[in-house]
């Protein structure tokens, strides 16, 4: 599967703001955007404050943002912008509503992970099971109801072993559920626009993708 392979935080740089791919790191005084506020390239010093940005370029950069946030790519971003334009309601909250349905996210979101990049990786090597069952598709989309929990045989592995110390007391967003002791979570409700806190104009992106 094709993915991006170049130094993430390049991309944070790009879009001037943190797009936290990097888990602790992100937080810390070594994050890139705190060292080197500027695009990344030869250019990116002398670009900085001094472009016009049309509105095309607004857009664009709106759908990079959120793009690369959750480290989908984008024929696959595409995809659900056009199941977004789809589904009732503003297409715009839609989409951030789909992308954070996404099981990594939930992984990420619940602090089995540090990164959503972590938590692909994670689901992919079968480390969860939805309801019981093991399940390695990071974009299967969660429903309220559904049980995202450590495999069995996963939990006696040290990273886990870590993670469920690191887990009490850890504050998840109100549409899901986190049970440190048995490694798993619960799906209580659809999020909503006002449960995604990113920094994003989501109306950008249909603006974008409307041309
Ligand atoms: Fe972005 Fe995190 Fe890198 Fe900072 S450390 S630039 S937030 S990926």
């Amino acid at each position: 599967m094709a993915r991006y392979t170049d130094a993430v935080c390049k991309l944070c740089r790009r879009e001037g703001m943190k797009l936290f791919l990097k888990g602790e790191r992100c937080l810390s005084p070594k994050c890139a955007i705190e060292r080197r506020p500027y695009p990344p390239g030869e250019h990116g010093q002398r670009r900085t404050g001094r472009r016009k940005v049309s509105d095309y370029g607004m857009q664009l950069r709106e759908k990079q943002k959120v793009r690369r946030m959750y480290g989908v790519l984008e024929r696959q971003f595409r995809r659900y912008f056009q199941e977004a334009s789809r589904r009732k309601g503003r297409t715009g909250e839609t989409l951030l509503i789909l992308l954070e349905r996404r099981l990594d996210n939930v992984v990420y979101r619940l602090g089995f992970a540090d990164s959503r990049a972590q938590a692909r990786q994670l689901v992919r090597h079968g480390h969860f099971e939805v309801n019981g069952t093991k399940t390695d598709i990071p974009s299967y989309l969660v429903k309220p109801g559904d049980v995202i929990r450590v495999r069995e045989r996963s939990r006696s592995r040290t990273y886990f072993k870590e993670r469920a110390q690191l887990l009490e007391g850890r504050a998840v967003p109100e549409w899901l559920q986190l049970r440190p002791a048995e490694m798993s979570g619960t799906v209580l409700a659809e999020p909503s626009r006002q449960d995604i806190q990113i920094p994003v104009n989501e109306q950008l992106i249909v603006e974008y993708y409307s041309r």
